[in-house]
């Protein structure tokens, strides 16, 4: 089998490493070149994974970078040139930790809903299913409303990208400018968070950039064949979703599953390397989640 592995925030130095025992027990860890040659039919050992990051956090540097390196280990990174720059936050995480109440309180404002029909919402759901602008106008509401303010940002700096990058442990790529749900974005705003990142990543790389991962990653519910389209027409060859599956050689490189592994103990990490495969896409379909929850509060709110 071969898989490719997704984390985000690392905070726990000692979940991270149990985790990592369990991928090396299980598979042979490869560098992004070597994905590469899988797809041109060039890899013939069977277990191999291929771990990647997104988002650029700060633990990216702090936590996950010397780990890899103790271990000898590669892993592709993705991340917004612009949070980078202007040192910050994505939109979610600059609300992660608003008050639920209060936050639905703002989407009512913004969206001109009435608070009552918004009760026992998920905020964050209703959240991934609305613009970029949308997002921010309730931020910023909310922020002028109970006297937020605005964090600090969370991200790694333009110098740790460029050791990054001189390390020999990463692999960059493009993860888009603000974080949209690409797929909840007009035409022009999807091409530019696409292209921009891409070229402006370039610059500060000094080299092209060629792969690129979707902010949240769902097949066709976060971005679709538009996005595909504009990753073409910028030359990127290899990009990542979120999808339980295996790697195949025929698999659209422009929409590569990735594995998430974001908590759980040693077991739980084992048995979702082994069966997830099989048992997420089941899962999915048959029990509620957050995809088929964003689908209905589409619905219900006209969106
Ligand atoms: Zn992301």
């Amino acid at each position: 089998m071969a898989k490719i592995i997704n984390f985000h925030d690392v905070h726990d130095r000692t979940w991270f490493e149990e985790t990592l025992d369990v991928i090396q027990d299980l598979y042979e860890v490869i560098p992004f070149e070597e994905i590469q040659n899988f797809y041109k039919g060039k890899v013939t050992s069977k277990n191999i994974t291929h771990l990647t990051v997104d988002d650029g956090h700060s633990s990216t540097y702090s936590l996950i970078y010397p780990i890899l390196k103790e271990r000898g280990l590669t892993a592709s990174i993705f991340v917004s040139p612009k949070i980078i720059q202007e040192k910050t936050n994505f939109w979610y995480s600059e609300s992660s930790d608003y008050d639920k109440e209060k936050l639905l309180n703002c989407i009512g404002e913004i969206l001109n809903i009435k608070r009552e029909s918004l009760n026992d919402i998920y905020p964050r759901s209703l959240m991934k299913v609305l613009s970029l602008s949308q997002n921010w106008e309730i931020i910023k509401l909310y922020q002028e409303k109970y006297y937020e303010p605005t964090k600090c940002g969370q991200y790694i700096t333009l110098n740790q990208l460029l050791e990054l990058e001189r390390s020999g442990v990463f692999d960059i790529g493009a993860h888009t400018m603000n974080h949209p749900i690409l797929a909840n974005e007009n035409d022009l705003t999807s091409e530019l968070e696409i292209k921009k990142s891409i070229i402006v990543l370039g610059e500060l790389l000094n080299r092209r950039v060629t792969t690129f991962a979707y902010p949240n990653g769902s097949v066709n519910l976060d971005f679709g064949k538009r996005e595909i389209k504009f990753l073409r027409e910028a030359e990127v060859e290899y990009s990542f979703s979120f999808e339980f599956k295996n790697l195949a050689k025929n698999d659209n490189l422009l929409s590569i599953p990735r594995y998430g592994l974001y908590h759980g103990n040693k077991d739980f990490v084992r048995k979702k390397l082994k069966y997830g495969a099989i048992w997420e896409p089941i899962k999915k379909r048959i029990l509620n989640n957050e995809d088929k929850y964003r689908e209905e509060l589409k619905k219900k709110f006209g969106l």
